[in-house]
């Protein structure tokens, strides 16, 4: 089986793993950066621009920015109207049932604009590994729901990957955890990220991961920090009178200063917050203490206390049988934060790997015993909320209750209410309130019933959960022995049709632009590089042997061939031959002083220096 790469589809940060000599590693972009601001903005002729660029237009152009677009997953619009209000960016007014952004001339649903992102870690991890990635893991919040993860796999087939495995979270960092130490015993993982909060609670034993039980919250996260501390400034900026209205755009640039000051009070008692007021040179400035910060959120920590408190509860432990506590999540670096599990759980936790790429390396590993390169290791996931059926009275019915182990599959049989009935609505809902009117609806179907007394007919309803959280409902009559089957549709999310139609459509628009993108980057790579080595073999001639300098040379020639071809994996695969090639003369040529300095960097900057006389040669 081919590579199966992870990827960790985050709301204010995407990453892609891969498992290198046996371990996690995130997979950098040209910059040589892991981390892919989740950014998409759209140019005037309405073309992507995602990533670090994107992210910069997030002031300059607001309205054509889209941020936090995960947030929206899977969701209708009355479900997020407060997360609707915090954004610069408009919903169409067309929005029914799925959230529509209007962004420039055209409108995108929230797994287009996932797609996007994901199709641009795809490029990432193309360019890096010099071949196509097609197959992935893709993580989800633990306590996503089933029309989140739809919409989640939704955009991994927009993007034109196949999704092997959704898998959560937290349980992805266990696994990253995992690989390091053999560990064992329970572990509570507490992510919290930009947008979104989730504890899980593992009992890891002989290389088995088997998540006990998982709560969250799908929208609180650091977003809602910088939300807060952004409006609290502009209202007294308006209350002062030096404002006179907040325009999305000033709102927007509030939300910029108020993250960046955000981060610096995670290392520093005071930072000064200073907004500039849109069209003067003025600004607001206000100084601020880690305590006013603390202040200002300290709800919102508690309130993730108390689902910590609920899921060791769900799990049947106390806290003093967590044996390891992990952090996961950029907000967990916020020192209120730290303090507040570590007083929680009485112990310190762990954060030896890196908070933002622990996810993704995560997935690569679930990746890898997918496909069978891992075989002492295995994950037992659950369910984050209780599905079942409306029954009379409009009371919800369970038939899989959370924290069930997935995939799992269960059977109920059900009777009319009504004499002569001739048909039977199955209505499925989500959620632990026991009126279905306070859960979520995910899907309806109707089922014919032969006309019978009351409590007569008996109708099978069985409800099966796979590996990646998705729910797939069938309901049989006893008497006429038919059977109905679907798979859950979720109310808020795109049909099969419409997906069909965007993978379609990006195939046809999208990918021709991305691989000329590809073969356009791949050919100034191989110029650059080319370039430099003519250079560094005229002024290092005579400190290589004749047999390196006719290495080089055979791979400079085959390098100019390729690169006339449209193949940009070949072209890149032609550079890395020739940089292997020029390693020696690449190090004879820099002098010992630089060489130090240098050491560790790839042979293929060092020729990219020499192309631009950066390195002076010894
Ligand atoms: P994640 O979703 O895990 O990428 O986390 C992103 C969130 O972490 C954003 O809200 C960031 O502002 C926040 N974050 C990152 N670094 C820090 C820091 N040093 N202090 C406070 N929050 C941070």
């Amino acid at each position: 089986m081919s590579k199966i790469l992870g990827i960790d589809l985050g709301t204010t940060f995407s990453l892609i793993a891969m498992m290198k000599d046996g371990k996690p590693v995130c997979i950098p972009n040209a910059e040589r950066r892991t981390l892919l601001p989740s950014v998409v903005s759209f140019d005037e002729e309405g073309r992507p621009i995602v990533g670090e660029k994107g992210k910069a237009r997030r002031v300059t152009h607001a309205a054509q920015t889209v941020y936090s677009v995960k947030r929206f997953m899977g969701r209708g619009t009355e479900e997020v109207s407060q997360a609707l209000k915090q954004v610069s960016y408009r919903t169409a007014p067309s929005s029914g049932g799925v959230i529509r952004f209007s962004v420039g001339k055209k409108e995108y649903t929230p797994p287009e604009l996932s797609a996007l992102i994901l199709r641009e870690l795809k490029v990432q991890a193309e360019m890096h590994l010099k071949e196509t990635v097609e197959q992935v893991v893709i993580t989800v919040p633990a306590y996503f729901n089933d029309s989140q993860r739809q919409a989640t796999k939704d955009a991994g087939k927009i993007a034109g990957l196949e999704v092997i495995r959704i898998i959560n979270e937290p349980t992805a960092a266990s696994l990253a955890y995992g690989m390091q130490n053999k560990n064992r015993g329970f572990i509570a993982v507490y992510d919290l990220g930009g947008g979104t909060f989730d504890i899980s609670i593992l009992k890891v034993q002989d290389g088995l991961f088997e998540v006990l039980a998982t709560a969250g919250n799908t929208t609180l996260g650091g977003d809602d920090f910088d939300y807060r501390m952004a409006e609290a400034a502009l209202q007294r900026g308006l209350d002062r009178g030096a404002l006179k209205t907040v325009t999305p755009q000033q709102r927007e640039i509030a939300r910029v200063a108020a993250e960046k000051i955000k981060c610096t009070l995670s290392a520093k008692g005071k930072a000064l917050l200073s907004i500039p007021m849109e069209g003067t040179s003025r600004r607001i400035e206000e100084e601020w203490t880690r305590q006013d910060f603390e202040l200002l959120i300290q709800d919102l920590v508690a309130s993730t206390l108390t689902l910590c408190e609920r899921s060791l509860k769900d799990a049947r432990l106390t806290r003093e049988k967590i044996d390891e506590v992990i952090l996961v999540g950029g907000s967990t670096r916020i020192p209120l934060v730290l303090e507040s599990v570590k007083h929680f759980f009485g112990k310190e936790p762990h954060c030896d790997l890196n908070p933002d790429e622990v996810v993704a390396m995560g997935a690569a590993v679930q990746g890898e015993i997918l496909s069978g390169g891992i075989q002492d290791m295995l994950l037992l996931d659950v369910i984050p909320l209780s599905l079942g059926i409306e029954t009379y009275g409009g009371v919800m019915s369970k038939i899989i209750e959370r924290n069930s182990k997935v995939p799992c599959s269960v059977k109920e049989s059900f009777t009319t209410f009504v004499d002569g009935q001739t048909s039977v609505a199955i209505r499925v809902f989500q959620g632990e309130r026991e009126l279905v009117k306070d859960n979520r609806s995910l899907a309806q179907f109707d089922i014919k019933v032969e006309p019978m007394p009351a409590g007569l007919p008996r109708i099978e309803v069985e409800f099966m959960v796979d590996a990646n959280g998705i729910l797939k409902v069938s309901a049989q009559e006893q008497h006429r022995g038919k059977e109905v089957s679907i798979q859950v549709k979720p109310s808020y999310g795109l049909t099969d049709s419409e997906v069909d139609r965007l993978v379609k459509e990006s195939y046809e628009y999208a990918e021709g632009d991305i691989r000329a993108r590809q073969l356009i980057e791949a050919r100034n790579e191989a110029e650059v590089v080319s370039r430099g080595t003519e250079k560094a073999l005229k002024e290092g001639d005579s400190l290589i042997s004749e047999e390196e300098r006719r290495s080089i040379e055979a791979s400079l020639v085959c390098l100019k061939t390729i690169v006339k071809t449209e193949d940009h994996f070949a072209i890149l695969r032609a550079i890395e031959a020739l940089e292997e090639n020029a390693r020696p003369l690449a190090l004879s040529l820099m002098n010992r002083a630089v060489a130090a300095k240098l050491q560790g960097r790839p042979v293929k900057e060092v020729l990219r220096d020499f192309a631009k006389n950066k390195i002076p040669a010894s």
